[in-house]
């Protein structure tokens, strides 16, 4: 039997904290993908993965030593109405595994079967959503921004009823850890201070151990958070992403991006842009998405109060340290936003001339990544000003925005390909587009992976000029635009 040396702390924690649950065997498990330098990360033999046992394993049908698979406990607020118990009701976390860098990570099956807080819910998935969460997850971590991983996707061979009749998948997921502000409410809802005070214990511990031991843990861990978040969202905006349902039992504690659904990646720039089917008031919009983190992180700051006392004291506290999100927030964009133009220093007005340029890229609704894309070729030679000022209603909008641009670079030393050589290292020519995630998905469902294949594979270097796929960086045609995602589930 494949051997996997899981190291688990979870599972430790008192019973309240999960369920303990096995996966649901399927018929016909099938390998569509083992994610090989992830496996070969977590210590795990690739090609002993994509065994026929190891496929087993992937699927659920096979209990490696040392598993000690759980559903975990939590609660959330969706759209922004509490919810007390929501749960791993589709998610079993099989362990923890060191990986060679040293980092703790769980592994965790999704659409393994159904589970104590399954509620209605069949605890499958299908496949569609189980290769866009592959795309997209790695997507991201190629771009350097924080997420939870995809190890592999095994189909099931078995149906999954949605809407229509889908085939099923389960996901391998791996992740810093499953905490999520929610976890943190499910407690807080119950009065639950004792389980409360371990799990920020056990968060500190586990990701920001550089702070455990601080005088208020709970202060501590929420200065983490905070921190953590404003940084996130502020990469997010970067690249375009709008996660889609930024509910609380979606927000990482670790600061990882978690649970792609009805995610989708901005084509042209439009603050306003929202694509999920569910979400018809905007919430969770682009430019919205600041915003919601703070309010995500206030939700987790008022779980702290059980542990704080509602005295005037701990309240101001709290509030203190909430006061400081949209400036974490400001300063981690601005250090994205200087890095997108190319500025190394930090100048006066550097905020307000690149928010100048993204007001003018969306009333021409400018494709966001294409624009940075040539930007970085301007960067180095001024003749490629023309390539830019085309993707506007009218180039003098970018004409007159690039000279204040030419004259801010002035200020710095760097040369003209050194500075487009470091903007082409942020600034990708690749992203998921979404309509490429659809087309990869259809083709998947009626038996074909190669253009799943073709797609992660761009992907994983997604900074470098890739010519033989440069029909994946172009925008969607017309009648190749995807209008709404969805959740899947
Ligand atoms: P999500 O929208 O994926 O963040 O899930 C919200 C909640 O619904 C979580 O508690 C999930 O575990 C649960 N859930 C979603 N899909 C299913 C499913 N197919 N079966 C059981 N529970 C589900
Ligand atoms: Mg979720």
């Amino acid at each position: 039997m494949l051997r996997i040396p899981f190291d688990n702390s979870y599972a430790k924690l008192p019973d309240s904290f999960f369920a303990r649950v096995k996966p649901t065997p399927v018929k016909q498990p099938q390998l569509i993908r083992v994610n090989r330098p992830l496996a070969e990360l977590l210590g795990l033999d690739p090609d002993e993965l994509g065994s026929p046992a190891g496929v087993q394993l992937l699927a659920g049908n096979l209990l490696p030593e040392g598993a000690e698979p759980i559903a975990l406990a939590y609660a959330g607020h969706q759209f922004g109405n509490f919810v007390p118990q929501l749960g791993d009701g589709r998610a079993i976390l099989l362990g923890e595994l060191l990986g060679k860098d040293g980092l703790r990570r769980d592994v965790q099956l999704k659409g393994s079967g159904p589970t104590p807080f399954s509620r209605r819910g069949d605890g499958r998935a299908a496949l569609g959503p189980v290769l866009r969460e592959y795309i997209v997850s790695e997507a991201m971590f190629a771009l350097g921004i924080p997420t939870t991983r995809a190890l592999a996707a095994v189909a099931t061979g078995e149906v999954v009823v949605r809407e229509e009749l889908q085939r099923g998948a389960v996901f391998a997921r791996v992740a810093a850890s499953h905490l999520r502000v929610g976890t943190f409410e499910f407690f807080a809802a119950r009065r639950d201070r004792e389980s409360l005070r371990r799990l920020v214990d056990y968060a500190l511990l586990r990701h920001f151990p550089q702070c455990f031991g601080a005088e208020s843990p709970a202060l501590a861990l929420l200065d983490c958070v905070i921190d953590a978040q404003a940084n996130l969202i502020a990469r997010w905006l970067g690249v375009g992403f709008i996660h889609g349902v930024m509910n609380t039992d979606n927000t990482s504690i670790s600061g990882e991006t978690i649970d792609y659904g009805p995610c989708a990646f901005l084509d042209e720039y439009r603050p306003d842009k929202k694509f999920s089917s569910i979400d018809h008031g905007k919430r969770y919009a682009f430019g919205n998405q600041p915003r919601i983190a703070q309010w995500n992180v206030t939700a987790f700051a008022e779980t702290l109060v059980l542990l704080l006392g509602e005295e005037a004291e701990a309240v101001k506290q709290l509030t203190e340290r909430l006061e400081r999100f949209p400036l974490r927030f400001e300063a981690a964009y601005l250090k994205v936003l200087r890095g997108k133009l190319g500025l190394a220093q930090s100048e006066a007005g550097d905020r307000e001339l690149a928010l100048d340029l993204l007001e003018r890229m969306a009333a021409s609704e400018v494709d966001y990544t294409i624009l940075f894309r040539r930007l970085c070729d301007a960067a180095e030679s001024a003749k490629a000003d023309s390539a830019v000022a085309e993707l506007f209603d009218n180039g003098g909008a970018y004409h007159e925005w690039a000279e204040r641009w030419r004259g801010r670079l002035s200020l710095e030393a760097a040369g003209p390909s050194e500075r487009a050589a470091a903007m082409r290292l942020v600034n990708p020519a690749f992203i998921p587009r979404n309509h490429r995630i659809a087309e990869a998905i259809e083709a998947a469902v009626s038996g074909d992976l190669s253009v799943f294949e073709r797609l992660t594979s761009v992907l994983e270097r997604p900074f470098e000029e890739q010519p033989e796929a440069a029909d994946l960086a172009l925008p969607p045609r017309k009648e190749e635009r995807v209008r709404a995602t969805f959740c899947g589930t």
